[in-house]
C-alpha cells in the first residue's frame, strides 16, 4: 500500500479522495493555486503545496509543478480526481517514468479511450454496440454530406477529442450541415487544439445510461450497475440516479456483462465508465471515461462499495475486493449537482458563502469542499457540492430528496437548489419518464 498520496485536484473531489486515503491510513498531500489557499482540501490534508497562480494552466494542469510537488513531499502515488489531468495519458506516463503510481488505468488505455473515434472502434471490436456513424473522421463537407445522406438526418457532428459537450453540433438537414461542421470544428480547435470531427446519427429521444466498471489490470473485471444521467443541460449532467428507471434486472445484467467482458479482454485497470445512449430498448456506446466520475456516489449508495478506496487498492496491486456474485444492488439513489449559478440563467455566481447549512439525516450525504465564510473563486468549475440521497425505493428516495433540499441553506451566492426543488415536483421526474432533451425543453432554450 502507498505511504503518501498526492491529490492533483481541488474542491469536493480532493476531499473525497482524502477521506478514502485517511481510512486506509495513507498520508495526504494537497496541491493548490494561490486562489485556493483557504480551501477545505488544503486545510484537511496532512501536507499542502502551493503550485502556482489561479489559472488552471499555471497550477492544476501544470505537470512540471505537480511533479515537483511529488518530489518535495515524497508522495508515492497521485490521484487525479476527475477533470484536470485525470484523462491525460502523458501525465500518467510521466508519473510512471518517475516511479510514482498514477491511480488510474494505463496511459495506453487512457490514450485509446481519449480519442473518441479510436474508442468507438475499440468498443465495436470488443462486442459493444455503438451509435451508427461515419467510419472515422470526416475530412470534407462533401464526405460529411455523403455520410449524412446515407444515414439520414438529423446527424450530430462530434469532436474526436471532445469532452464537456464541446465541439458538438446537430444538423437537421442538408442546409444546416455546412455551418454545423464549421462551428464544431472551430469549437473543437479552440477547446482541444484538434479540429478533427466525426458524424453520428442523432438519436431523438434517448436516455443517457452509463455502466460503472472496475478491473484489476490482470484480466478480472466486474460491473457495478448503471447510472441514469439523462437530465442534462448543454450535454452536461445535472441530476443522476441509480438504478435507471428504464432498465430491468435482465437488461442490466446483459449490458453489464457485455461491458465487463470487454474490460476483461483489454485487461482494464481501475475504475471506468462506459457511456451509452439507450433508445427503444437498445444500447449505443458513445464514449468511455477512464476515471472516477462526478456521479460515482449514487453507485456507492446502492452497492455499499467505496469506489475511491477500490481505486487506491487496485492501483497498489491488490485484487478486486468483490466478485461479480458478491455485488448486490440495494434501494435507489439520486444525486443533485449543486452549482454556484443562477438557477434560471445558469450564470456563474462566485462570491462569499455567508451562511451554510447542509441537510442531514438517514440516507443523506453531502460531498462538498466549501464552508461558511468561504469565498468561491471565479476561476474554476461552478460545482460546489453534491447532494446524494438514498432510499429503499425510488419513491422513498424522491420524498427524502424533497425533504433534504428543503433543509439546505446556502446564503451569499446563487445556487441551483431552486432548480432541483422545482424538478422534484414535476410528474415526469417523479415518474422517471424523461430523456436527454427533457430538461432543455422544460427550461426553454436560452
Ligand atoms: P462529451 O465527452 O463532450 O461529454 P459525449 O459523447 O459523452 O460527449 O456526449 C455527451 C452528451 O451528448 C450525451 O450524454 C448526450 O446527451 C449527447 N449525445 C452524444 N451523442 C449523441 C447522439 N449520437 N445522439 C443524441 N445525443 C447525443
Amino acid at each position: 500500500m502507498f505511504d503518501k498520496v498526492l491529490i492533483a485536484n481541488r474542491g469536493e473531489i480532493a476531499l473525497r479522495v482524502q477521506r478514502a486515503c485517511k481510512e486506509l491510513g495513507i498520508a495526504t498531500v494537497a496541491v493548490h493555486s494561490t486562489a485556493d489557499a483557504d480551501a477545505m482540501h488544503v486545510r484537511l490534508a496532512d501536507e499542502s503545496v502551493c503550485i502556482g497562480p489561479p489559472a488552471a494552466s499555471e497550477s492544476y494542469l501544470n505537470i512540471p509543478r505537480l511533479l515537483a510537488a511529488c518530489e518535495i513531499t515524497g508522495a508515492d502515488a497521485v490521484h487525479p480526481g476527475y477533470g484536470f489531468l485525470s484523462e491525460n495519458a502523458r501525465f500518467a506516463e510521466i508519473l510512471e517514468e518517475h516511479q510514482i503510481t498514477f491511480i488510474g488505468p494505463t496511459s495506453e488505455h487512457i490514450r485509446i479511450m481519449g480519442d473518441k473515434i479510436e474508442a468507438k472502434e475499440t468498443a465495436k471490436k470488443l462486442g459493444i454496440p455503438v451509435v451508427p456513424g461515419s467510419d472515422g473522421a470526416v475530412n470534407s463537407e462533401a464526405e460529411a454530406l455523403k455520410v449524412a445522406k446515407d444515414m439520414g438526418f438529423p446527424v450530430l457532428i462530434k469532436a474526436t477529442a471532445g469532452g464537456g459537450g464541446r465541439g458538438m453540433k446537430v444538423a437537421h438537414s442538408v442546409a444546416d450541415l455546412g455551418l454545423a461542421l464549421s462551428t464544431a470544428r472551430s469549437e473543437a480547435k479552440a477547446a482541444f487544439g484538434n479540429d478533427a470531427v466525426y458524424i453520428e446519427k442523432y438519436l431523438q429521444k434517448p436516455r443517457h445510461i452509463e455502466i460503472q466498471v472496475f478491473g484489476d489490470g490482470k484480466g478480472n473485471a466486474i460491473y457495478l450497475g448503471e447510472r441514469d444521467c439523462s437530465l442534462q443541460r448543454r450535454h452536461q449532467k445535472v441530476l443522476e440516479e441509480a438504478p435507471s428507471p428504464a432498465l430491468n434486472a435482465a437488461a442490466r445484467k446483459k449490458i453489464g456483462e457485455t461491458v465487463a467482458n470487454a474490460m476483461k479482454k483489454i485487461k482494464y485497470r481501475g475504475a471506468g465508465t462506459v457511456e451509452f445512449l439507450f433508445e427503444d430498448g437498445e444500447f449505443y456506446f458513445i464514449e468511455m471515461n477512464t476515471r472516477l466520475q462526478v456521479e460515482h456516489p449514487v453507485t456507492e449508495a446502492i452497492t455499499g462499495i467505496d469506489l475511491v478506496l477500490e481505486q487506491i487498492r487496485v492501483a497498489s496491486g491488490a485484487p478486486l475486493s468483490h466478485t461479480q456474485e458478491e455485488v448486490t444492488f440495494s434501494g435507489h439513489a439520486i444525486e443533485c449537482r449543486i452549482n454556484a449559478e443562477n438557477p434560471r440563467t445558469f450564470r456563474p455566481s462566485p462570491g462569499q458563502i455567508t451562511y451554510w447549512h447542509p441537510p442531514g439525516g438517514l440516507g443523506v450525504r453531502v460531498d462538498s469542499g466549501v464552508y461558511q465564510g468561504y469565498r468561491i473563486p471565479p476561476y474554476y468549475d461552478s460545482l460546489i457540492g453534491k447532494l446524494i440521497v438514498h432510499g429503499k425505493t425510488r419513491n422513498e428516495c424522491m420524498m427524502r430528496l424533497k425533504r433534504a433540499l428543503s433543509e439546505f441553506v446556502i446564503d451569499g451566492i446563487e445556487t441551483t437548489i431552486p432548480l432541483f426543488q422545482e424538478l422534484v415536483t414535476q410528474p415526469d421526474i417523479v415518474n422517471g419518464m424523461y430523456d436527454i432533451h427533457w430538461l432543455e425543453k422544460h427550461l426553454g432554450k436560452p
